[in-house]
């Protein structure tokens, strides 16, 4: 059965901002490389692939479905944050946007009675209370070091195991 097309244009149109998310987070790795923190570089990287990932579940999704892809134009991140704890308090209010629009999603396809859509909406909003948290978490450890190089450095070495998922 064909999907109702608000439907699929709105998951079309979040193929596009998983996407904008993977390159706001690689921009942020370029950032803390620059920074000479790799730690924080690799935990961008890791994140901008996890985004990658999430862009591809909506694509996959409506594949199955039998749905037009069609990819939209990505804008282009900012290259640039006042400091580490600026740019995670970009990446929180960020990923605060994403889960309005996946609320949004859940709201639409109940409207548009497709149930066949809700169990990937539903695992989209638990995936979203891990990513606030994660984010929340570094954020407030940041916040708690302050402008003290030492926290850093042992910040850096830690978010540095992140494993790829
Ligand atoms: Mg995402």
């Amino acid at each position: 059965m064909a999907m109702s097309p608000a439907l699929r244009d709105a998951l079309n149109e979040q193929i596009r901002h998983e996407l904008d998310s993977a390159y706001l987070y690689l921009s942020m790795a370029a950032y803390f490389e620059a920074l000479n923190l790799p730690g924080f570089a690799r935990w961008m990287r890791v994140q901008a692939r996890e985004e990658l990932s999430h862009a591809m579940k909506f694509f996959d999704h409506l594949c199955d479905r039998g749905e037009r892809v069609v990819l939209q134009a990505l804008a282009q991140p900012p290259a640039d944050f006042a400091s580490p704890r600026a740019a995670f308090e970009q990446a929180l209010a960020h990923e605060r946007w994403i889960t309005g629009r996946i609320r949004g999603l859940y709201e639409l396809a109940v409207r548009e009675n497709e149930p066949s859509s809700l169990p990937l909406l539903q695992w989209f909003l638990e995936e979203q209370i891990e990513e606030e948290r994660s984010v929340e978490q570094i954020l407030a450890q940041l916040q708690r070091i302050g402008e003290d190089g030492t926290g850093l450095v042992l910040m850096d070495r830690e978010l540095a195991r992140r494993k790829s998922e």
